[in-house]
C-alpha cells in the first residue's frame, strides 16, 4: 500500500496501528525493541555558560526529566548498569539498549572527548546504539563526520531540539539559534546518512493553535526520521513560569481534551513516513508549576489516542499533502 491511504488494516507504514509508531519501526528494522537508557555525560549548554547565550531557554530546567540514576559524577558505564537494573524491574521484554546522551547538549565539546563518551557507551555488552540529544548549533562537519563513523557499525540517532518552526517564538524563549539553523543541521545530518529525530513543544507563548497546526506542513518536509511531540509544561522555578504567572493569556496551555483533539488533527496532516515516538512529555508532578491533566500515564494517554484515531476512523497522513 501507499501514500496516506489504507488498504485492509494496513497503513503505508506496514502496521496496523494508526500512526508511524517508534517500538513497531525500531521491531521492523532491528528485530527488536529497544529501551532507552537515559545518560548524563556531564555536558554543558551553549545557551547556558555564555557561548551563545546565558540563563539558558525559557522553559529549561534539566532535573525535570533526568531519570535519578542519571547523575554525571557516576560514569557512564555506572549509567547504564544502573539503568539497566531500573528497566529490567518494568519492561522485561527489552534485552538491548540505545544509550541515550539525555541531558543539556551532548556534542557540545571537541571532537576527541565526544568520541571517548559515546565509545565507553557503546562497548557496553547489552548497548546496541546511541541517542544524541543535541542543540541544531551545536554540530559541525567534524561532529557530524564522528557520528556518520560511528553509524557505520552501531544504531546513531541524532535528537534535535528544535521546539518551534517560527524565529518569533525561538526567540522569545531565548533558545539563540534560528529555524533555518535546525533545517541547515537536519540536512547535514540527514545527508550523512544518520537518522535524524526532533523535538517540538505545542503552547509556546505567542503562538496561535492555528501557528501550531500549520507546523504539520512545515514538519512534514523536513529530512527527518523520527519525531517527539510534547505539550508545553510550565516548570517550576523557570523564567517561563515567572512569565506566564504575569501574563497567562498569551499562553495555549492544552486541557487535556483539547490538546488530544489538537494532536489527532495534527497527525491527520503529517506526513505518515515520520516515525512518531512521542505525543506528550511528562515531567514528574512536583516539578509542574501548572498541573493541568492529572496523573495519566504514557501507556494510558497513547492509549486514548489511539482508541481516539479508532472512533473518527482517522489516522496519520489522512489529509497530508505531498509537495510538488
Ligand atoms: S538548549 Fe537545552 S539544555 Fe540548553 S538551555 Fe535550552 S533546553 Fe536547556
Amino acid at each position: 500500500m501507499k501514500g496516506s491511504g489504507k488498504i485492509s488494516s494496513v497503513y503505508s507504514w506496514g502496521t496496523g496501528r494508526r500512526y508511524n509508531a517508534f517500538p513497531d519501526y525500531f521491531l521492523g528494522k532491528f528485530g527488536e525493541r529497544m529501551q532507552k537508557l537515559s545518560i548524563d555525560a556531564g555536558f554543558t549548554c551553549p545557551n547556558r555558560d555564555g557561548t551563545k547565550g546565558k540563563g539558558g531557554c525559557t522553559y529549561c530546567n534539566n532535573k525535570a526529566f533526568n531519570p535519578s540514576y542519571c547523575l554525571p559524577e557516576k560514569s557512564i558505564t555506572r549509567q547504564i548498569e544502573e539503568g539497566i537494573e531500573f528497566h529490567r524491574k518494568r519492561y522485561r521484554k527489552a534485552r538491548s539498549y540505545l544509550a541515550y546522551f539525555q541531558a543539556y547538549s551532548n556534542t557540545y565539546g571537541p571532537p576527541d572527548e565526544l568520541a571517548l563518551k559515546y565509545n565507553e557507551a557503546l562497548e557496553h555488552t547489552d548497548v546496541r546504539g546511541i541517542v544524541i540529544g543535541t542543540r541544531p548549533d551545536c554540530v559541525n562537519d567534524q561532529i557530524l563526520d564522528l557520528l556518520q563513523e560511528i553509524s557505520r557499525k552501531n544504531i546513531v540517532i541524532i535528537e534535535y531540539g528544535i521546539e518551534s518552526c517560527y524565529d518569533k517564538t525561538l526567540n522569545r524563549i531565548n533558545r539563540g539559534h534560528t529555524f533555518r539553523e535546525a533545517v541547515e543541521a537536519l540536512e547535514a545530518t540527514s545527508r550523512r546518512g544518520i537518522d535524524t529525530g526532533a523535538h517540538f513543544i505545542f503552547g509556546l507563548p505567542g503562538e496561535t493553535p492555528e501557528e501550531m497546526m500549520n507546523e504539520a506542513e512545515i514538519i512534514s518536509t523536513l529530512p527527518l526520521k523520527s519525531v517527539k511531540f510534547h505539550q508545553l509544561q510550565i516548570i517550576k522555578g523557570t523564567r517561563m513560569e515567572i512569565e506566564y504567572l504575569n501574563n497567562p493569556s498569551d499562553f495555549c496551555i492544552f486541557s487535556w481534551e483539547e490538546y488530544l483533539s489538537f494532536i489527532i488533527r495534527f497527525i491527520e496532516r503529517l506526513n505518515p513516513e515520520i516515525v512518531v515516538e512521542r505525543f506528550t512529555g511528562e515531567a514528574p508532578p512536583g516539578f509542574l508549576s501548572v498541573q493541568r491533566w492529572g496523573l495519566k500515564r504514557t501507556d494510558q494517554i497513547i492509549g486514548l489516542i489511539e482508541d481516539k484515531l479508532e472512533e473518527l476512523d482517522t489516522w496519520q497522513g489522512k489529509h497530508y499533502k505531498k509537495r510538488k
